[in-house]
């Protein structure tokens, strides 16, 4: 017998929950599907999104309705339009076997007469925000004199967004004798307030420890600093090509802003917040519902309850100022037994933060370093060979153009067409990366690790290096560059900005070099000479006209101009 059978469900609801794939009851389920079927007692339940709740208070509200009575029988009350529809959804699926039962969606932004309409035919389950149903409740357009259930879903976000009048006006119109059921991700005094307020002695379940964030999550934060924020969100996104995520910011222009930056660059993103219009709202969410939406870019208010199964990522690409606020986030990952990843960026002011949410999810963060260009480039490389080993080869449907194509690709061998193809996508993120630099943590610098001040180089990342040898020394820049190369063995070192002057010259490489060179010219000479190389700790616009050539000297501190 299936599970949910043996939990008292009638056979019809357990046909549609066995059509979208729900065969054992998830630990929500488990414990409140009995108490609402067979006890009749109130309901506060403190559950995370993502656990499984929809069907937790789904099931037996279904399960209850007479469909032949004509009136609505069980009200659920959500914080957004976007969980609301979400609900009246996963409610029609679990239902579609119950034949003759209506669930009607009441929410903001969209005909109010049609919703009239649905009231007026009698729905038997009405899921609603709150705002819209008490404007149809001061339109005298509901009838809600044999509601038996009410559900508060997201109770806690619903007094977060202000609802609290609305709710008690609503509650007011529903019958005294009937449940109610409250299901909340945090319990803060408001909400036991609430309860003691609107329920009776209810039994209280907890599913996951009090507060705790997602059990399959992982949390990661990355240190950087604001200039160097977006960056490192692409790189994020450019190491994850799968990535399949939300990416939170704190306002709406912010939101917006991060949207357009990431679809001119060609990412998959899309923008949702309340500046948009309620169409506009609806056509992102269908994209990213149906996957051809990799990054959501999104405000907390506009992706309440969101519900999209299999979220890789949740990026954070501000924190938010409430603990709880990031456990919310961070709950629309890592749902339904899959494993999620939520990643914060942080600036070195809000670090502190990372602490409070710590303590509050009960969970350590893993700090991470911002990938280098050279770590995505490999990423996306194999990313790409993978799929092309992977990728279904039609025979039936390419076999008629394959003999034109191998003509026109004769003159390649094998390795120069594999190198074609791999260019073809490839190139875009070998051009970006090779002149992007490291993205350095705001509080790994140069001066905490080498105790100096860092240089201000040129190409972001970069640092500056002094080499005692300049133009008398008859250096050129080929020259210097096969110099490095026969001091580090290495031809790929990649060297940036070079100022050849007169006796001493300076060069600029990754931080990630800099060990390695210095390393590597402890014993090197030329032309006779001892050649010396340090970390400069000068810009170059100060660098003295008059520094004097010397076996090891470092730059002056003092002022003075450039002498090029
Ligand atoms: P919810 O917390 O209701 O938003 O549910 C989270 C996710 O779990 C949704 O994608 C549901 O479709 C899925 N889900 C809920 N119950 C089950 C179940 N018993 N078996 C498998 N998936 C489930």
């Amino acid at each position: 017998m299936n599970k949910f059978e043996a939990m008292g469900v009638d056979p019809q609801i357990v046909r549609g929950l066995v059509d979208l794939g729900y065969e054992n009851p998830m630990p929500v389920q488990e414990l409140s599907i009995p108490i609402l079927l067979k006890e009749n007692r109130d309901l506060l339940a403190l559950a995370q999104t993502g656990t499984g709740k929809t069907a937790a208070f789904g099931i037996p509200v279904l399960q209850k309705v007479d469909t032949s009575k004509k009136i609505s029988q069980a009200l659920i009350l959500s914080p957004t339009r976007e969980l609301c529809m979400q609900i009246a959804g996963d409610l029609s699926d679990y239902s579609k076997y119950k034949k003759g039962l209506n669930v009607l969606a009441v929410y903001g932004g969209a005909s109010i007469d049609t919703q009239i309409r649905g009231l007026k035919r009698g729905a038997h389950v009405v899921v609603a925000t709150p705002g819209r149903m008490l404007d149809l409740i001061r339109r005298k357009q509901t009838d809600f004199s044999h509601i038996e259930t009410v559900v508060l879903d997201e109770a806690d976000e619903m007094l977060n967004m202000g609802f609290r009048d609305e709710l008690d006006a609503i509650l007011a119109e529903t019958p005294k004798e009937k449940r109610t059921c409250l299901f909340s991700a945090t319990m803060p005094r408001e909400i036991s307030g609430m309860a003691a307020k609107y329920m009776n002695n209810p039994e209280e379940i907890t599913v996951g420890t009090k507060n705790s964030g997602a059990e399959n999550v992982t949390h990661v934060y990355y240190m950087v600093s604001n200039k160097d924020r977006y960056k490192a969100l692409k790189r994020i996104a450019d190491m994850n090509p799968n990535i399949n995520g939300i990416v939170f910011c704190r306002t709406r222009k912010n939101t917006q802003e991060v949207a357009d930056l990431l679809i001119q660059d060609g990412y998959s993103a899309d923008a949702l917040h309340g500046d948009l219009s309620q169409a506009q709202r609806d056509y992102v969410m269908q994209k990213f519902r149906r996957k051809n939406l990799r990054m959501l870019v999104a405000t907390d208010v506009a992706a309440r309850g969101i519900d999209v199964s299999d979220l890789t990522h949740i990026i954070n690409y501000e924190l938010p100022d409430d603990p709880e606020t990031y456990i919310h986030r961070s709950g629309r990952t890592g749902r339904a037994g899959k494993q999620g990843i939520s990643v914060a960026l942080v600036g070195s002011k809000r670090r502190h933060s990372i602490r409070h949410i710590e303590a509050k999810l009960g969970k350590k963060f893993e700090r991470a370093a911002i990938p280098t260009g050279k770590q995505v480039c490999e990423r996306q490389l194999f990313h790409l060979v993978d799929r092309v080993d992977n990728v279904e080869v039609n025979e039936e449907l390419i076999g008629e153009y394959l003999p034109a194509v191998f003509k026109k690709l004769e003159d390649l061998d094998r390795e120069s067409i594999i190198k074609h193809f791999v260019s073809l996508e490839f190139n875009r993120f070998l051009e970006y990366y090779e002149s992007a630099g490291d993205i350095i943590a705001p509080d790994e610098n140069i001066r905490n690790k080498k105790g100096r001040d860092r240089s201000h180089p040129s190409r972001e990342g970069d640092i500056r290096l002094f080499i005692n040898l300049g133009k008398m020394d008859k250096l050129t820049v080929p020259g210097l560059i096969g110099l490095i190369n026969d001091a580090t063995r290495r031809k790929d070192i990649p060297i940036g900005k070079i100022d050849l002057l007169k006796n001493f010259s300076f060069f600029e490489v990754s931080e990630t070099h800099v060990d390695l060179l210095l390393k590597s010219f402890k014993r090197v000479h030329y032309k006779g000479r001892k050649v010396n190389i340090e970390i400069s700790d000068k810009a170059p616009a100060t660098v003295q006209r008059s520094h004097r050539r010397s076996g090891g000297g470092r730059p002056s501190r003092g002022g003075g101009r450039r002498s090029r």
